[in-house]
């Protein structure tokens, strides 16, 4: 954007490839393919507006995204299915809570309706200041959902953010409830990158960004940023404006190191960013396919620590080049919030019990070649966090931030809250010049209910004790 709109504009990347944690970089097999590896499947929701306006200027059409037919979410004692649902608003949701056979109008009749109406009472202001304080364990828990329901319904979409329903934020949750389902005007349906994100997003952007004008520093780590009179100085460069896109830890390591940001509210905000648990993301290379009919991609629940499984040859160009040739399947497992007590091999003993128990034909099938990631580098977001959450703006005049754990005024979460924030972070810069901005999108920043009806987390149960 920045450079679209005349900028003379340098990135600075600490790696050796585009994307952070959606990137790609080139492996090789031993049979002497090379292929692009990945930090594990993404899901491109339909309402990440702002990620997608982003992609429309290498490629209008988006036709680097195919539609899933369904998204279904597995586990030992059947699957649930989010296709064919109304994108109408509740009618979507009474039609899941109808034909889900976790739920029999008995327990219908318990599940308590003030507390769910948070999922459709959506309001930044009100949600966080009643529900920031209560995690998501217990707020679901307040719902009285029965045990399978509440796994087949809500593990999913609790686990997707990487923090355990314990460790994160209710509201935090109800937000991301509001974004990906009872505030979505497109429906829980996603779409999956056809070729690997190297290929499909970096490279076309990073040549976009190019004929725009842009440098792009490769492997240049950013150590630090000093404040000047008229701007800022960063790796021997003078620039009049900054943005810091960070993940969180580097993002403090950099603030630590350069004193002369000396905003104590941005440094103490940037100070309370803490990491969630580890995700692991295990891709494998098998010596016969899966069986036909496997979905591109499951979310499953009740199987261990496993959650979720993708057929790679099934949405991926490169992955179904490998698998014709050879006559296999690549097939990638992924978990998250991770117990940091497990290890490596304790975690693949997880991972497999879980594929065996759902696609058991696995069992059987020698696995050729391998990949495992074990990194801890995504957000928490705890309990008690958003207060102090910093913003794009900081107490610094043209030095912002962007990323996937900054607070935004519209409700959006991970990829989508990463482009957000920069679009946010690049309009502040040329709304301080004069310049024309870009326009932001959102679902919708209320949910259909009032949110004076939303329930006081506790105050039932106070009452009830008296
Ligand atoms: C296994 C997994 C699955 C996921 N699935 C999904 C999904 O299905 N849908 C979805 O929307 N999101 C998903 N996500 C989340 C998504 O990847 C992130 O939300 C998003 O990529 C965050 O982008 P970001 O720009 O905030 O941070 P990052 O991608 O972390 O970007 C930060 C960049 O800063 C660079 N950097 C760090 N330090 C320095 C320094 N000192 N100097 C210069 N550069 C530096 C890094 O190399 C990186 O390129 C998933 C994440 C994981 C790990």
């Amino acid at each position: 954007m920045l450079g679209e709109r005349g900028a003379d504009v340098t990135i600075f990347e600490k790696e050796t490839f585009l994307g952070g944690r959606a990137g790609a970089w080139t492996e090789t097999l031993e049979d002497g393919t090379s292929f692009e590896m990945e930090r594990g499947f993404h899901a491109f929701f339909r309402q990440y507006y702002n990620l997608r306006a982003l992609l429309r200027r290498i490629d209008p059409d988006l036709s680097m995204l195919a539609p899933v037919p369904d998204y279904p979410i597995c586990g030992p004692h059947g699957s649930e299915s989010f296709a064919g649902l109304s994108k109408t608003v509740p009618l979507n949701v009474a039609q899941l809570a109808l034909r889900t056979e976790t739920m029999r109008w008995r327990d219908l009749l318990r599940v308590n309706v003030r507390a769910a109406m948070a999922m459709l009472a959506y309001d930044q202001d009100e949600v966080y200041r009643r529900y920031d304080g209560m995690s998501a364990a217990g707020y679901l828990d307040s719902l009285r959902f029965p045990p399978r329901a509440r796994r087949m319904l809500f593990d999913v979409f609790s686990h997707s953010f990487f923090n355990p329903e314990e460790e994160m934020s209710a509201a935090e949750l109800l937000m991301m409830f509001h974004f990906y389902f009872t505030g979505n005007p497109e429906g829980l349906l996603f779409d999956l990158a056809k070729a690997p994100f190297s290929t499909a997003l970096w490279q076309p952007l990073a040549k976009k960004l190019e004929a725009d004008g842009v440098r792009i520093n490769m492997g240049c780590p950013v150590d630090a940023v000093v404040r000047r009179e008229d701007g800022y100085a960063a790796c021997g460069e003078n620039f009049d404006a900054v943005v810091l896109a960070l993940s969180v830890e580097p993002l403090k390591a950099l603030v630590a190191n350069s004193p002369t940001l000396d905003d104590d509210g941005f440094r103490r905000q940037v100070a309370t960013l803490e990491l969630t648990r580890p995700f692991a993301v295990w891709r494998m290379w098998l010596e016969t396919p899966v069986e036909p009919g496997r979905a591109p991609f499951v979310g499953t629940t009740g199987v261990g620590i496993l959650d979720n499984i993708s057929v790679y040859e099934l949405f991926e160009d490169e992955s179904a080049d490998w698998a014709e040739r050879a006559g296999g399947s690549v097939i990638e497992l992924h978990a998250y919030s991770v117990p940091p007590e497990m290890d490596e091999a304790a975690i693949k003993n997880d991972l497999l019990r879980g594929l065996y128990a759902l696609y058991p034909e696995t069992e059987t099938i020698a696995v050729r070649e391998e990949r495992f990631l074990l990194r801890r580098d995504c957000p928490a977001f705890a309990p008690g966090s958003w207060r102090d959450r910093p913003t794009v703006t900081t107490g610094h005049s043209d030095l912002m931030l962007a990323g996937d754990f900054i607070k935004l005024p519209i409700p959006s979460a991970l990829m989508e809250r990463a482009a957000a924030s920069g679009f946010i972070a690049a309009n502040q810069i040329l709304a301080k010049r004069g310049v024309r901005s870009e326009p932001i999108w959102s679902v919708p920043r209320r949910g259909i209910v009032p949110p004076n009806l939303l329930s006081v987390p506790g105050k039932a149960r106070r009452r009830s004790m008296q």
